[in-house]
C-alpha cells in the first residue's frame, strides 16, 4: 500500500466525518471564496497545514472550509497569498516566497 493510500483510510473513519461535518456546520462558506468576497457553500473541511499522513495533525489540526474549486486549485492559493503554506520537516515553510523565509 502506497503511502497515499494509506493517508485515504483517514477519510474514512467515524471520527472524522464527525469532524468534518461540525467543521463544515460551525463554517459553512468557502474560506478562499469568501476572501474574494465571493458566497460559495464549503463542501471540503481542509487541514490547513498538511497532515502527511500524521494521525495526530489529521485529528488536531486546524480545519478550514473549503468548495470543491477552490479545494482542487492550491494554484488559486497561490495566486492569492503569493506562497505556498507547505511546512517543512523543521517546521519551517518550504516556500522561499513565504513571509517568514523573506527575513532569512
Ligand atoms: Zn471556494
Amino acid at each position: 500500500m502506497s503511502e497515499q493510500s494509506s493517508w485515504h483510510a483517514f477519510y474514512g473513519t467515524a471520527f472524522w466525518q464527525r469532524r468534518r461535518q461540525l467543521q463544515l456546520r460551525e463554517h459553512p462558506l468557502c474560506k478562499f471564496c469568501l476572501e474574494r468576497g465571493v458566497i460559495t457553500k464549503a463542501t471540503v473541511a481542509d487541514h490547513v497545514q498538511p497532515h502527511k499522513g500524521d494521525w495526530n495533525k489529521f485529528c488536531l489540526g486546524e480545519l478550514q472550509s473549503l468548495c470543491t474549486d477552490c479545494h482542487n486549485s492550491s494554484k488559486r492559493y497561490v495566486e492569492l497569498r503569493g506562497y505556498r503554506m507547505d511546512i517543512g520537516d523543521d517546521g519551517w515553510p518550504l516556500d522561499p516566497n513565504h513571509p517568514a523565509n523573506r527575513h532569512r
